[in-house]
């Protein structure tokens, strides 16, 4: 602590000095002029001031005056010291601002009491003081942190293009910062600051989900405020905003305050609703999907269980023929020709019927509002109506029907899949009958694809298993001789619990159940050992008899192929493989039919004429009954042509049509082919046959289909031993 003393005499000085030091303070700095003191003073600030009232240069009073004068002072308390008496200068001294007074004579135990208070009341000023600046310092160091974060918010808003809103729930007001106008194409002094201003501008059907979200918030129901839900812009459209905030309680826990921001999530939802579109609809078309369809189906399902009457109807369409359009004018055009040929179709449908594409070309309808079955068959009537017009594509007219499988919905209907499980089978129902045609399932049908689908699962683990699976063989027979020359193989299932089962059974079923290569392939490597067992039984033409029974020609066997097995390159290399290891391929016989060469007609003939340098012979099948056209036949390298029973069956006792007959068999030899007729069942037909010049002949007339070892002591009746 600094006291200062000033007093002219130095004897007074060392007096007072001497006292100080009872303050214990440490040494007091001392004057004997006074404006020095003041000089000092200003520049030091002491603690207390001891000041003479009587001296020569200027007194105490001018002394106070001008000491009070200096800014940096005016809390620094000075003791006047006087002599008795005076009592107008101490007041005077007051006025000026003296803060006590001692006289002289000076007692020392009152000087040092005054003192200390002095001092006491000096240090409790100062570190009033120190505490107003040190506050003064905190508030300004707060303001700058305050304008710092604030600065950071607005600039964080602004950064993530955001809006503010701050609403005051006691005032009702909201504040809306400039963004959030902006967000709905106002200018910052635009939209009043109500609440109502706001709300007013949500749409309609989010306005109440809106209030009680936050009204769900202002009661705690959530940590904070996140509501989604769509505002109308200035333009007239509507804009997805999010709104996030939170709500601020007075201690009482009264909602007073809710502040928060604003995000315009219009591109992301449109976005989301768009991602949310295509998983719905078919890219090519537009449509519904299967998954839209079966969720539409599935409501109706519901919906009609419910209410215990029916009133809708599935149709599951399917376009006869497209693969073709497909495989003839290119992909391109086969979409193309599916988007005219849906919105053809759309134009036929009533807007609450739902045209669905369930993939490939196969579509699916929900009519509504159909109660009996004649409204759906004039639905389909009129399809098919719409759709006898030629469409152009790529230049080319093209017809496409459409084949339609009906379900009528039934409270009895538990799911969707079943109902499209039903028009399913009637659609199947449909192509049979042939293309453009309609048919509406009945309950008989669900139990005959239950048949089907039963067989099916049993001949996969026939197919799997492989001892059901046996060949018969028919022998072929010369008609001049009646000699062998050859059997034609035909499969039989041994079903475990239906017996016998003939392929005009499952031959359709394997087809379609893929089936096909598997039994393909077992019935030529059969076929095959069958020959390569004879070949060690008998001895043929000049071979040696060396002790086997001997032919004159060595019989072959005929293997039916189906037109689904030249789909599949590997199955047709493996045969080829197979007559190439044979070790006489002229005895393997591949049988084709006619609706194989109508099929792809350039590769077919390639792949036949590959067969033929193999060695095998190849002959067309069921003759007359297909569409071939006659033109075509010369194309392809048939060795025998088989006359379709059919026609053989009109050659009967008194009143013969034989005309056909013979019209057949001398175009096969006008192409160079050998005649095969089928299904010779009397002696009439064989001899006739034999007359109109048919080479050869297969019948129950002559033998029924046998088994192997049957077929093998038929050869042996024949043979010369
Ligand atoms: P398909 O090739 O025309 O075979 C002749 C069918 O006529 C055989 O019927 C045979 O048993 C029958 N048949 C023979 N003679 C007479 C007769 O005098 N009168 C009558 N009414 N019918 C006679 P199956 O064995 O039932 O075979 C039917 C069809 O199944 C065959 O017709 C053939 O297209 C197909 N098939 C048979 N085996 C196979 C095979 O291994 N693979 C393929 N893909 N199809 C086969
Ligand atoms: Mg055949
Ligand atoms: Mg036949």
């Amino acid at each position: 602590m600094r006291i200062v003393i000033v007093d002219d005499d130095p004897a007074n000085l060392f007096l007072i000095q001497h006292m100080v030091q009872g303050l214990e303070e440490g040494d007091p700095v001392t004057f004997t002029h006074p404006v020095e003191a003041l000089a000092w003073c200003e520049q030091n600030v002491p603690d207390m001031v001891l000041v003479d009232y009587m001296m020569p240069e200027i007194d105490g009073l001018e002394f106070l005056r001008r000491f009070r004068g200096l800014d940096a002072l005016a809390d620094v308390p000075i003791v006047m010291i006087t002599s008795a008496g005076t009592r107008d200068v101490r007041q005077k001294a007051l006025e000026l601002g003296a803060s006590d007074f001692i006289s002289k004579p000076m007692d020392r135990a009152e000087f040092v009491a005054r003192a200390r208070n002095m001092l006491a009341l000096g240090a409790s000023r100062r570190a009033l003081a120190d505490r107003a600046a040190w506050l003064a310092d905190e508030v300004e160091k707060a303001t700058a942190e305050l304008r710092q974060s604030e600065e950071r918010y607005a600039l964080a808003a602004r950064g993530s293009n955001d809006g503010l809103w701050d609403w005051n729930l006691e005032t009702d007001e909201i504040y809306l910062s400039p963004r959030c106008k902006a967000m709905l194409g106002y200018a910052e002094d635009e939209l009043s600051s109500t609440p109502a201003a706001w709300f007013d501008r949500i749409h309609p059907e989010d306005v109440e989900r809106v209030r009680s979200e936050i009204h769900g918030h202002c009661e705690g129901g959530s940590e904070f405020l996140q509501s989604e839900y769509r505002m109308k812009h200035r333009s007239g459209e509507w804009i997805h905003v999010l709104s996030r905030g939170v709500v601020v309680c007075d201690p009482g826990g009264k909602a007073t305050r809710m502040a928060g921001s604003q995000t315009d999530v219009t591109d992301r939802k449109r976005a989301e609703e768009q991602m949310l579109h295509d998983a719905f609809h078919d890219a090519l078309t537009g449509l519904p999907n299967r998954a839209l369809f079966m969720d539409r189906l599935g409501q109706a399902v519901q919906r009609t269980r419910r209410r215990r009457t029916a009133t809708f109807a599935v149709m599951f369409l399917d376009i006869d023929r497209f693969k073709l359009i497909n495989d003839s004018l290119g992909h391109k055009a086969g979409d193309d020709f599916l988007k005219v040929w849906s919105e053809r179709v759309t134009a036929t449908l009533r807007p609450s019927d739902t045209l669905a594409r369930m993939g490939g070309d196969v579509f699916c309808i929900l009519l509504e509002d159909v109660v009996q079955i004649s409204d759906s068959t004039a639905a389909a009537k009129r399809l098919n109506a719409a759709l006898t017009d030629p469409f152009t594509i790529a230049g080319t007219e093209l017809y496409a029907t459409v084949s339609v499988g009906i379900a009528m919905g039934s409270p009895t209907y538990k799911s969707a899949e079943d109902l499209l499980r039903d028009a399913d089978v009637a659609l199947h129902q449909a192509k049979a009958g042939g293309a453009g045609r309609f048919q509406v399932f009945e309950q008989a049908m669900h139990e005959g694809a239950l048949e089907r689908f039963e067989l099916e699962t049993d001949l996969r683990r026939a197919v799997h298993k492989g001892n059901e699976l046996v060949l018969y063989y028919q022998p072929i027979v010369r008609l001049d001789t009646l000699a062998i020359v050859g059997f034609e193989a035909l499969l039989r299932w041994r079903h475990p619990r239906r017996g016998l089962v003939l392929p005009g059974d499952f031959i359709p079923i394997a087809e379609d159940a893929g089936l096909i290569v598997p039994i393909g392939d077992f019935v030529v490597r059969e076929a095959s050992r069958q020959l390569e067992d004879w070949d060690e039984k008998f001895a043929y033409g000049d071979t040696p008899a060396d002790g086997r029974p001997h032919l004159q020609t060595a019989p072959y066997i005929a293997v039916n192929l189906s037109t689904r097995q030249f789909r599949d390159p590997a199955h047709i290399q493996n045969l080829l493989d197979r007559i190439g290891g044979l070790h006489d391929n002229r005895r393997l016989q591949l049988e084709i039919t006619e609706s194989l060469l109508m099929d792809k007609p350039e590769q077919v003939a390639e792949l036949l004429r590959k067969m033929k340098e193999m060695g095998a012979r190849i002959s067309i099948d069921d003759f007359g009954t297909g569409y071939s056209s006659l033109s075509y036949l010369h194309r392809f390298p048939i060795d025998i042509l088989k006359v379709d029973r059919a026609f053989v069956g009109l050659i009967v006792e008194g009143d013969s049509n034989i005309g056909i007959v013979r019209a057949i068999i001398s175009l096969g030899h006008e192409l160079g082919m050998n005649v095969v007729a089928e299904g010779v069942e009397t002696s009439r037909q064989c001899y006739a046959l034999r007359d109109l010049g048919c080479e050869f002949g297969q019948g129950y007339y002559f033998s029924h289909p046998v088994p192997g070892a049957d077929a093998t002591e038929l050869i042996m009746l024949a043979a010369v031993r």
